[in-house]
């Protein structure tokens, strides 16, 4: 049913009785309004609830409509104002809410819902309820309040678990940060641990781990594998002749141009100790090996390192003994080793200078068994 309708039709007694009871028992007060064609307006229907509401006398409301811009709460006068310029200008419904102070001092929400039906003679009615919406505002207020004060709460527990994942991000950071350096530390450690501190190539230690790793995958392959030791002839000769520290230069020389010269991924250039130099090379038979050691001899001639003690050469030269075989569980590694120790020994009773290959590898020697 059209909100008009229902002071329109008042004279049905069925609807006089609804129309009586809705406006003794609302919460607010019912209107109506008129506006004339020449924009004289008043109330021209007021319910006693406006005296409740409003408290202003319902009589007086009646003569001047205006007296209820005197009860607007200043911030909202500018909405009733605007209330009472749209009745007259507008026919469309008005749903409005703003707040007013009663000559008592009491502040009010109110809301006032109006709906315009043009007369036979030209006049505009508005007919309407003036309500009084303070508790739910009241209510609304409250949660507001609430909601803003949960906002301000999960704002600044976003905040504090964002600054949470920075500072945890930032450990995170520092963390791998530490962890880089300590794993370059410990390889530093490692290839220091690894190295022979005078010609920077594998030391001993570094030799033996090798030389055990090798000797059991060629095992598993049933390949061979050779060792070369070299050993710088006179060297004694050399230091005596150009110093300790012109000895030690010549180490380093030899170390490098051995290092050179053995570039396989599978071979490795040692320092066994002393002027003594390992090669161990996976893979290579003893010809290959022997193929090997004269490259390096020739290497180590070209650089040419004088040498005017030594009986065999005006220049640096070395002696090398091969061996080769394919490793065997019953057979040491280490007995590859003094194989080759026995060629190179062969090789400095040949006068040095030289390299002494046993191509039969180690099977003639004699073995101890596991
Ligand atoms: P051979 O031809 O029979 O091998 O004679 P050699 O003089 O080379 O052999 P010997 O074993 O008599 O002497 C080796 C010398 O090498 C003695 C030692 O002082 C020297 N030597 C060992 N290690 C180093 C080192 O690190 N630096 C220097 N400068 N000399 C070293
Ligand atoms: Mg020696
Ligand atoms: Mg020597």
């Amino acid at each position: 049913m059209p909100f008009g309708t229902l002071f329109t039709t008042t004279t049905h007694p069925y609807l006089f009785r609804t129309t009586r009871y809705l406006t003794e028992t609302c919460l607010g007060a019912t209107f109506r309004y008129f506006v004339k064609p020449d924009g004289f307006s008043g109330f021209s229907y007021l319910d006693e609830q406006i005296q409740n509401l409003y408290g202003l006398d319902r009589d007086q409301l009646l003569e001047d409509a205006h007296l209820v811009e005197t009860i607007a709460h200043p911030e909202d006068r500018h909405i009733l104002q605007n209330l009472l310029q749209q009745i007259l200008t507008q026919t469309q419904p008005i749903d409005m809410e703003y707040r007013i102070i009663t000559p008592e001092g009491q502040i009010k929400w109110t809301k006032v819902y109006a709906h315009p039906e043009l007369q036979d003679n030209g006049d505009w009615i508005w007919n309407g309820t003036i309500l009084d919406i303070t508790e739910r505002k009241q209510v609304q207020t409250i949660l507001e309040d609430y909601n803003r004060t949960l906002e301000q709460d999960v704002s600044e527990r976003t905040l504090e678990l964002e600054m949470e994942i920075q500072e945890r991000k930032r450990a995170e950071i520092s963390a791998k940060r530490a962890e880089l350096a300590l794993r370059q530390a410990n390889q530093k450690l490692e290839s220091l641990a690894t190295l022979d501190g005078l010609t920077q190539i594998a030391n001993r230690r570094r030799f033996d781990e090798f030389l055990q790793h090798t000797w059991r995958m060629m095992m598993r392959e049933g390949r061979e594998m050779s060792v070369i030791l070299c050993d710088v002839d006179y060297f004694k000769n050399y230091n005596d002749t150009y110093g300790h520290q012109a000895g030690d230069v010549c180490l380093q020389q030899v170390a490098m141009a051995m290092q050179q010269t053995v570039q396989r991924s599978g071979d490795l250039v040692a320092r066994y100790g002393g002027e003594e130099f390992v090669i161990v090379l996976a893979n290579t038979d003893a010809e290959g090996a022997a193929r090997l050691a004269e490259r390096i001899k020739r290497t180590i001639a070209a650089l040419k390192i004088p040498h005017s003690t030594s009986d065999v050469s005006s220049y640096v030269t070395l002696s090398m003994g091969v061996c080769s075989m394919v490793p065997k569980l019953t057979v040491l590694p280490e007995s590859l080793i003094s194989c080759a120790d026995k060629s190179l020994y062969l090789a400095k009773h040949y006068g040095r200078n030289c390299i002494v290959a046993d191509l039969e590898g180690a099977q003639r020697l004699d073995l101890p068994f596991l």
